[in-house]
């Protein structure tokens, strides 16, 4: 009876977010509860690519944070026994644009670690890449992956196991005020609570999210199998990945790029599409993805927008183009003018949306400050 005990901290959502305040608090030593309306994880957390980055992202608290959070993941990976099957990054420069826009970036203080690799050297992160066509690559060697639909059951079974953290699922909260959670299955008692919702704006505290202009944003994702895969190659992205990420689209060179970009792949920018290709432990890639805005995401997913995506792999990966044998889509919340909120309704009670495509880089960071906030 999910009423019989009380608890420290309820957490509403046992997305990537959720399971980070869940830890951050466990390891606190707080009583925890994880309450889902769902029976599984089926969220963004599971959709996204596992792509713990670090590169890329935007310059100050945002770069600061996926550098936390991707040290919590190895840490947590390593006790949860969830396998990281990528490190790093291998950026790759299409056009002299993209490479000029590296090597400005590697003059920030986010370059520290990386560098650029000429043509001639990218064979040693493995074959399989139309190398003869780049004008060069950034490697980063931050990042890690995780196969996100096996890593996040496995983190909750972990923090049931590791911390006692308690899970109810099939449970929907209908009201969530300190010290009392109301749900599907009857009332909840919380000294504190944290809700993260996902991309639900609509079941919990919907006045104060309505302040902050929140929407959706719509992805297509697909798994390939690709002719040959090298296991020493990183996980690629490409020049449309440079204007969309803002730790590069937000340096004075990214303009040369955006300009050549929007003049050669203007249906690619008007779909949102850029490319991230991950590796899974089959030896299929991840591939991705596109970008459509909207209150309400319709749920159709056009055949020409993965065509889109495909197309901008066939310019990176050499060989035929591969079958698609597994596609999806996924949904997170998206603000106008912020990367993550924190909402302060009451004492005890904080609501926490990641409102961009960062969740799984940022959270971890994110629920410590939360949680070391909330308990001073
Ligand atoms: C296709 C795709 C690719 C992405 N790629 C990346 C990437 O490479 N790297 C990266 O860092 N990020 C990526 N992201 C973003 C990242 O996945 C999200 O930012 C992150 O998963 C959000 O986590 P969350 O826990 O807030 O939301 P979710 O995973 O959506 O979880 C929210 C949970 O809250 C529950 N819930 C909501 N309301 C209630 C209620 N009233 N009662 C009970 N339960 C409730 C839902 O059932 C759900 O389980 C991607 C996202 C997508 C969709």
């Amino acid at each position: 009876m999910p009423g019989s005990r009380s608890y420290d901290l309820a957490v509403v959502g046992a997305g990537v977010c959720g399971l980070a305040h869940a830890l951050a608090a466990a390891r606190r030593g707080k009583r925890v509860v994880v309450i889902d309306r769902d029976a599984q994880a089926n969220g963004a957390s599971i959709r996204n690519f596992g792509f713990v980055t670090v590169t890329g992202q935007q310059a100050g608290e945002c770069w600061r944070r996926a550098m936390r959070s991707l040290e919590v993941w190895i840490e947590v990976a390593r006790a949860a026994k969830i396998p990281i099957l990528q490190r790093g990054l291998l950026m790759v420069a299409r056009r002299p644009e993209a490479r000029a826009l590296i090597e400005a970036f590697l003059e920030t203080d986010m370059g520290a670690e990386c560098r650029l690799i000429e043509p001639s050297k990218l064979a040693s992160f493995g074959s399989g890449l139309r190398t003869g066509e780049f004008a060069g690559a950034l490697h980063s060697p931050h990042e890690a992956r995780v196969e996100s639909r096996e890593a996040i059951p496995q983190l909750a079974a972990w923090l049931a196991e590791r911390f006692g953290v308690t899970f109810l699922r099939e449970t929907a909260v209908r009201a969530a005020s300190p010290p009392k959670l109301e749900t599907s299955r009857g009332p909840v008692e919380a000294e504190a609570i944290v809700v993260c919702p996902g991309d639900d704006f609509t079941a919990l505290h919907t006045d104060r999210l309505a302040r902050y202009g929140l929407t959706r944003c719509k992805l297509h994702m697909m798994r390939v199998r690709p002719e040959r895969f090298d296991e020493r190659l990183p996980p690629v992205m490409s020049d449309l990945g440079m204007i969309r990420y803002l730790g590069y689209a937000e340096l004075p060179a990214a303009q040369a790029l955006r300009v050549r970009l929007e003049a050669e792949q203007r249906d690619h920018i008007d779909a949102g599409v850029h490319l991230i290709a991950v590796r899974s432990a089959d030896g299929t890639l991840v591939v991705g993805d596109s970008h459509h805005y909207a209150a309400t995401p319709d749920p159709f997913a056009p055949i020409s927008v993965d065509d889109l995506i495909l197309d901008e792999y066939a310019h990176v990966f050499a060989g035929a183009r591969p079958q698609a044998v597994e596609r999806w889509t996924g949904t997170y919340a998206s603000a106008p003018d912020r990367l993550m909120l924190v909402d302060r309704p009451c004492e005890g009670l904080r609501i926490v949306l990641i409102t961009s495509g960062t969740g799984a880089s940022t959270s971890f960071a994110i629920a410590e400050e939360v949680i070391a906030e909330l308990y001073g």
